[in-house]
């Protein structure tokens, strides 16, 4: 029995604080860990301006909204969860990802939570656990799952690692470089013929 494992930002849905930041006009929101490597002091940034602008989760939700999938996306998840089982493995929030998922006619997905107070504002985020992405593959060989795993950047390469197959999915250049090991695909018709190969290899 085989699995896939699909990143979602980057690969199915845009960068969600990247495109926030643009659509409501707030740069500072495009801080990633690239600038600022402490999470928790990255996290609580981006909720102090998000309550700083008066953004409540209804607000911001309706932004995310918007954004939508990527162009194809919605074609190529469907096309390939009428062959594989698909459990997206992502280190969003369910209630940031929720208006997009929808829109990807609600493929599983295992990501965090966030809090939020009675006046809808965010007022905490909760990690089910650190590096679920990979810790999810580890479980999913245990139970006897073959596992096919692709995504787009640094904190999808130890998901890559542990599954059977690992797939790079429009990386940046020094992921690529970093990371040899792993085909790069740069569109949803080489990712789709990437994972037929290796359905076949493992
Ligand atoms: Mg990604």
């Amino acid at each position: 029995m085989q699995l896939v494992c699909l990143d979602l930002e980057g690969v199915l849905v845009p960068e969600i604080w990247i495109e926030f930041a643009d659509r409501t006009g707030i740069p500072e929101l495009r801080r990633t860990t690239r600038d600022e490597p402490d999470y928790g002091k990255l996290m609580r940034g981006r909720l102090a301006l998000l309550e700083q602008h008066k953004l409540g989760l209804p607000d911001i939700q309706k932004v995310i909204a918007a954004m939508g999938p990527m162009p194809g996306a919605r074609e190529f998840l469907d096309d390939l969860r009428l062959r594989f089982q698909v459990i997206i493995l992502s280190d969003t929030f369910y209630e940031f990802a929720m208006p997009l998922m929808q829109q990807l006619g609600l493929p599983t997905l295992f990501c965090h939570k966030l809090e939020t107070d009675a006046r809808g504002f965010v007022v905490n985020y909760r990690l089910r656990m650190p590096n679920q992405k990979m810790e999810s593959v580890r479980r999913f060989k245990e139970i006897n799952f073959k596992v096919i795993a692709a995504g787009d950047s640094y904190n999808d390469t130890a998901m890559l690692g542990e599954a059977h197959a690992g797939i790079l999915f429009h990386p940046p250049e020094s992921v690529i470089r970093e990371f040899p090991q792993y085909p790069v695909t740069m569109n949803y018709a080489e990712l789709d013929a990437e994972i037929r190969k290796a359905s076949e290899r493992i």
